[in-house]
């Protein structure tokens, strides 16, 4: 196996002990912040607290607020002309948060980046694509960086423009593109209604992350571009991509334990969870000097997958985002994440590139609305086989979340699009 760090390869033992080295160290430099001084303090965290890895759950969690609390720069402890890069969480769920890197952590990060591309088989030769935002998103330069690193070709295409996408790609025989899922089938559709086939566009690998999707959606896009597809995750307070990654098994993501502790804890109790049950992802920086962050509470619900890759790396897998905490909705009593709407509806193959769930309040009670794009194609139909598709989509839906939803089959191109990340869900509930 062709490897680009020998990290990847490191035994467990080795990995352990480095975590537990660099998680000292980390606390450490962590006190130098007054947030984590106090915190800790009150915790009761000396320097000879931590003697092994479990000694973790002594310290108190890191939150989202803890961090907007001390924007804009709360956490840094270096001076701040060591700082030489700042990012903000792109803001999906509130006022974003501000993360400060030293050029040492800029270089820690390309380096993980670069790793996660070169497991998946991108090589120097390739040309790269970055078809996600630059600027604050840490999806575009933190990607970039990667890219260069490897020595490919990289193009800082940026979102969206795609007729511009389009014509970058065939000029330049672009083989490897970072695409948001949402945007990915954008694309695809595009270069349908410009004569394309997408299958003969020169892509043979996409990096696809920063929303979750499910591996219906992975299925549907390797075969629309003829590719492979891989699920990347990251987020910006562990830097952004380059935290999980999947190998080209595509059976979960590797998370880069060298430079990341993973937990899953139970989101209620926030008691860790045994392998292979769904809890919330905590994670810890071991690497970053900048701003070092401990505990820190994802949202993201994830599970540790059982047992070794068969790629032989130890580095632990978690399994694909299934959603965040706060997406989980509720309708006539029971739990739903937008995943699970998206897993069905995915499989149909008159269903287009996008999709909303809305949720409303009748007078009565709940109504929950599918609103499902289909392909142009099925559209010129009569009445008779769209109510057919309508009816298929509802039962399988029904099947999966035990409600029945109210399914809308809408025209291509009529659920307006989101910039960024995608927006599945709008409640428009009056909220009691
Ligand atoms: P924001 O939290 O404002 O969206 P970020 O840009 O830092 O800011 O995004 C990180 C979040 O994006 C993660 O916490 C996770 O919810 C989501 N995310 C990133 N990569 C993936 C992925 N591969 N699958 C599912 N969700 C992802
Ligand atoms: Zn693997």
């Amino acid at each position: 196996m062709e490897i680009y760090d020998e990290a990847e390869l490191w035994s467990r033992d080795h990995i352990e002990q480095t975590q537990l080295i660099r998680l000292k160290s980390t606390i450490k430099q962590a006190r130098k912040s007054p947030f984590y001084r106090a915190r800790l303090d009150e915790a009761g965290i000396g320097p000879d607290t931590i003697t092994s890895l479990d000694d973790i759950r002594k310290i108190p969690f890191t939150t989202k607020q803890d961090l907007r609390d001390q924007y804009p720069m709360g956490l840094v402890t270096v001076p701040k002309s060591e700082i030489v890069r700042m990012h903000c969480s792109s803001g999906t769920t509130g006022s974003p948060v501000a993360i400060c890197h030293t050029a040492n952590d800029l270089n820690w990060w390309s380096d993980l980046m670069a790793r996660c591309m070169y497991m998946v088989g991108v090589r120097k030769d390739d040309v790269f694509q970055n078809m996600s935002g630059y600027g604050l998103f840490t999806g575009g330069l933190g990607i970039h960086y990667g890219a260069e690193r490897l020595g490919c070709l990289t193009i800082p295409a940026g979102a969206g423009n795609t007729k511009r996408q389009i014509k970058l790609a065939t000029d330049f025989h672009t083989t490897v593109a970072h695409i948001l899922p949402s945007y990915a089938l954008i694309l695809g559709e595009r270069l349908r209604e410009m004569g394309f086939n997408p299958e003969e566009f020169p892509l043979r690998i996409a990096l696809v992350g920063a929303e979750p999707y499910t591996e219906e959606f992975r299925k549907r896009l390797e075969k629309l571009f003829n590719m492979k597809v891989y699920n990347s995750y990251g987020l910006s307070e562990m830097n952004g991509p380059g935290v999980g990654f999947e190998c080209l098994e595509q059976a979960g993501l590797h998370i880069w334990e060298d430079a990341y502790y993973p937990e899953i804890v139970d989101p209620e109790t926030g008691e860790p969870v045994p392998d292979g049950v769904i809890g919330e992802l905590v994670m810890t920086s071991l690497c970053r000097q900048g701003m070092p962050i401990l505990r820190y509470r994802t949202k993201d619900l994830t599970r540790f997958l059982p047992g070794e890759c068969s790629c032989t790396r130890k580095h632990r897998r978690m399994d694909r985002i299934l959603g965040r905490a706060d997406d989980m909705f509720i309708v006539k009593g029971v739990n739903i994440y937008p995943m699970q709407i998206e897993q069905v509806i995915m499989t149909f193959d008159e269903v287009g590139k996008n999709y909303l769930i809305q949720l409303e309040n009748d007078g009565f009670g709940d109504v929950m609305r599918v609103k499902v794009e289909i392909r142009e194609e099925y559209f010129v139909e009569d009445m008779r086989s769209l109510h057919k598709i309508q009816q298929k989509i509802a039962r399988a839906l029904k099947d999966e979340i035990l409600v029945t939803p109210q399914v809308e089959l809408v025209e291509s191109n009529s659920i307006p699009l989101s910039e960024g990340k995608a927006v599945r869900v709008q409640d428009l509930r009056i909220k009691k």
